[in-house]
């Protein structure tokens, strides 16, 4: 009896009391979210060896009337529990294209490309082909200009169904990236199974790869096997001019990271060389 009781005072931990409760409004706020314009696409530089701009990764963010500016593992991790991702993902690939469509008119901003996250959820939905097809269709772009970047737990699922839908993808012209390569748990086998065009090297071997031996090897591996397939890798996080160094000795060739960058508002956006 005593035990339970210990147990029962724990459920009203006031401290999990309030994380609980915010999560709940959260929950129901981000549901309006869309509708009041209250998220937004902000965008990192991604940068080739000549430092020069070759397009975008699109990250979101929540302007909250009362809590300022929500990060996604904040809320994106909340969408994902029910089908609210589904309306976010939509918003954020329709937005991303409405962008692509306007630099489209440039000269100088044509060739450039928008990155966008997928979430497992997201792509396992029947629709899903449809909906990115839809997008370019209505917004006229060039499907080249837009990468999709997945995450290992895609493939998690049904690997052939999963391959099917990537090569449909594929025929709609649009680029296709494996993003936080190495965290999960697919195998190295599926690289050459999976028509990838770009792997992303994630940010956690990025951090301490001038002083972690492991980091070092685990990322000096995945640029070679890269290579070796021919798929073009980019490293994110990139921080310090150590680390970009490090990389491009490796044979990396694509950047992104703060050494370059922050994600900034549209109009912050730095096109010039860097
Ligand atoms: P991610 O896709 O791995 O994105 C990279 C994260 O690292 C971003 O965090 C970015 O701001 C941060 N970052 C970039 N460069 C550096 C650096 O040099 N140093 C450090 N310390 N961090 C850096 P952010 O914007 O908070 O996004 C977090 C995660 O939220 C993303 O991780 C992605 O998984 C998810 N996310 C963001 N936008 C979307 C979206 O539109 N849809 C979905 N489904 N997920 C999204
Ligand atoms: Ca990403
Ligand atoms: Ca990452
Ligand atoms: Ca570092």
């Amino acid at each position: 009896a005593k035990k339970a009781g210990r147990n029962t005072l724990r459920f009203f931990d006031p401290a999990m009391q309030e994380k609980l409760s915010v999560r709940a409004s959260l929950e129901s706020e981000l549901r309006y979210a869309i509708e009041k314009h209250q998220l937004a696409l902000y965008y990192q530089v991604q940068v080739d060896d000549n430092h020069r701009l070759i397009g975008a990764e699109a990250l979101i963010r929540w302007i909250h009337p009362e809590r300022g500016i929500v990060s996604p593992v904040d809320f994106i991790p909340i969408a994902e529990e029910s089908s609210l991702i589904l309306d976010v993902g939509h918003w954020v690939i329709d937005t991303a294209c409405l962008q692509l469509a306007e630099w489209a008119k440039s000269a100088e901003k044509k060739h450039l490309m928008i990155a966008v996250n997928v979430s497992a959820h997201q792509f396992r939905a029947l629709d899903f082909v449809q909906s990115v097809h839809q997008a370019i269709d209505l917004h006229k772009i060039d499907a080249s200009r837009l990468k999709l970047e997945l995450t290992e737990s895609v493939i998690l699922e049904d690997v052939d169904e999963v391959i099917a839908k990537m090569h449909a993808l594929k025929a709609l012209g649009v680029r296709l990236s494996l993003d936080d390569f190495g965290t999960g748990y697919s195998s190295l086998s599926y690289l050459k199974k999976l028509p990838l065009d770009q792997v992303k090297i994630d940010q956690s071997f990025v951090r301490d790869l001038a002083y972690d031996p492991n980091d070092a090897i685990m990322v000096k591996t995945i640029i070679d096997l890269a290579n070796n397939f021919r798929i073009n890798v980019i490293a994110e996080g990139v921080e310090t001019e150590l680390e970009l160094e490090i990389l491009k000795d490796y044979g990396c060739r694509l950047y992104q990271g703060y050494l370059f960058g922050k994600p900034v508002p549209i109009e912050k956006l730095q096109f010039s060389a860097i």
